[in-house]
This record gives C-alpha cells, sequence and structure tokens, in this order.
C-alpha cells in the first residue's frame, strides 16, 4: 500500500463523505420543510376562522339593524297618524318632534347599516381569498408530504449503501492515514486538498519549498503546516530523476 494509493482512497472517501453530509442534510431538512408549509396552513386555517367569526357577528349585528329599522319605521307611521289627528297644534307640534327623532333615528341606523353592508363584503371578499390559498397550501402540503417520504425513503436507501461502499473503501485505507483523514475531517472540511501551487487550497498557507518537493514526489502524507489539511499535488507529473532538489532553484 503505497502513500498514492491511501490519497486516492482518500480523495474517494471525501467525495463519499461530502456526498453522505449533503444528503443527511438534505434528510434533516425535508421534515423541517413540512413543517414550515404545515405552520402556514395553520396560519391561514386560523385566520379564516378570524374572519368567519367576524362575518358572522357582522351579519348578526346587520339582522338587528335592519330589525330595528323595521321597528323605527311602524313609530314613524305611529306618529304620522298621530299628526294626522291632532287636535291643537301643540299635539301637531309634539308628533312633529316625535316624527323628527325618528327620522333621524333611522337616518343614523342606515349609516350603521351601510357600514356594517360594507364589513360583511369585505370579510366574505377575503375569506373567499383565503379559502382559496388555504386548499392551495392544503395540497401543497399534500404533495410535499408524499414527495417528501418518497425522497426520505431514497435517501435512507442511499446512506445505506454508502455506508457499505465506506466499508469497502476503508480496509483498503493504511488505519493511521484513515484515522488522521477522520481526525481532520470531523473539524474541517475538506480535510484533504489538491493543490498544484505552493500554497495551501483549503487556508492558503504558503507552502515551503522543501515541502513543495516532497509533497510532489508523494512518498509521504504532506499536512499543511498551518491547518493540518492533508495536501495533495495535483500539478504536472515529476519526472523520475529529475532534480527536485530546492537549493537549485533557490
Ligand atoms: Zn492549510
Amino acid at each position: 500500500m503505497t502513500v498514492q494509493q491511501d490519497i486516492a482512497f482518500l480523495l474517494q472517501l471525501q467525495d463519499l463523505d461530502l456526498k453522505t453530509r449533503d444528503i443527511r442534510n438534505e434528510l434533516e431538512n425535508i421534515p423541517r420543510h413540512i413543517e414550515e408549509i404545515r405552520q402556514n396552513v395553520e396560519t391561514v386555517r386560523t385566520i379564516l376562522q378570524k374572519e368567519s367569526d367576524r362575518l358572522t357577528e357582522a351579519e348578526s349585528w346587520h339582522r338587528r339593524k335592519e330589525a330595528d329599522i323595521a321597528l323605527q319605521n311602524d313609530l314613524m307611521n305611529k306618529s304620522r297618524i298621530k299628526l294626522q289627528g291632532a287636535r291643537n297644534e301643540k299635539e301637531s307640534k309634539a308628533a312633529q318632534r316625535e316624527i323628527d327623532t325618528i327620522k333621524k333615528n333611522i337616518s343614523d341606523q342606515e349609516k350603521e347599516l351601510i357600514e356594517l353592508l360594507e364589513a360583511i363584503e369585505h370579510y366574505r371578499t377575503a375569506i373567499a381569498e383565503h379559502q382559496k390559498e388555504f386548499s392551495e397550501l392544503e395540497s401543497h402540503l399534500e404533495d410535499s408530504r408524499r414527495e417528501g417520504e418518497t425522497r426520505m425513503t431514497q435517501i435512507r436507501e442511499g446512506l445505506v449503501s454508502a455506508d457499505a461502499e465506506r466499508k469497502t473503501l476503508t480496509v483498503q485505507i493504511n488505519p493511521a492515514s484513515l484515522r488522521f483523514y477522520e481526525r481532520i475531517y470531523r473539524r474541517l472540511v475538506p480535510a484533504v486538498v489538491k493543490t498544484s501551487q505552493p500554497t495551501c487550497a483549503g487556508c492558503n498557507f504558503e507552502i515551503r519549498p522543501q515541502v513543495m518537493q516532497e509533497l510532489m514526489r508523494g512518498e509521504t502524507l504532506i499536512t499543511c503546516a498551518n491547518c493540518v489539511r492533508i495536501l495533495v499535488y495535483d500539478g504536472e507529473p515529476v519526472v523520475p530523476g529529475e532534480s527536485t532538489d530546492p537549493a537549485v532553484s533557490s
């Protein structure tokens, strides 16, 4: 088992670990996403309930107002009869005052009736809109639940096969290299970085020329002096026998 082989397997392992991490995140996000939609459904349901209560209230007030106006009209007729039958100016003036008061009452009640009608209209429109939104959200929730279930099953199956694939890979890696990789991966992702330049692709820290030569030779596992990521040379292949002594170039 050469270091080169180890590194090749570590890169494969990292690809697999990154993929697994992403799908695990997706798996966690599905129920969260569904819960958000469910909460939206509940919000609209609450709004609808309030609007429906207010509509019922406004309709009830409207009925009472109408009955009140009918009553006032009856009183008005009685006062008119009184006016017609008045025997003197005093009785006539009293009946006229009654009529004036009733007229004002009716006029006030009619204004309120118009306001109530406007409120009823407003609530009916709002309810219609929210009912539409509610049924759209409900079917969206149903779709999301169904799709979510399917996706979660796929992901769980994917995780099982990724786990098997991981086992197959890890047995081929030097245990010390594997442990080293896993220790870095727990706190730094990616743990293995490719570079063709004398800088760490993870943290941009400079790679000393001598270390760069060792990295190019690929005989040992090289790590970044700053972030400890495993470095992989990804540039032009080094021709065997060619001088890689940094002393020559400097
Ligand atoms: Zn680094």
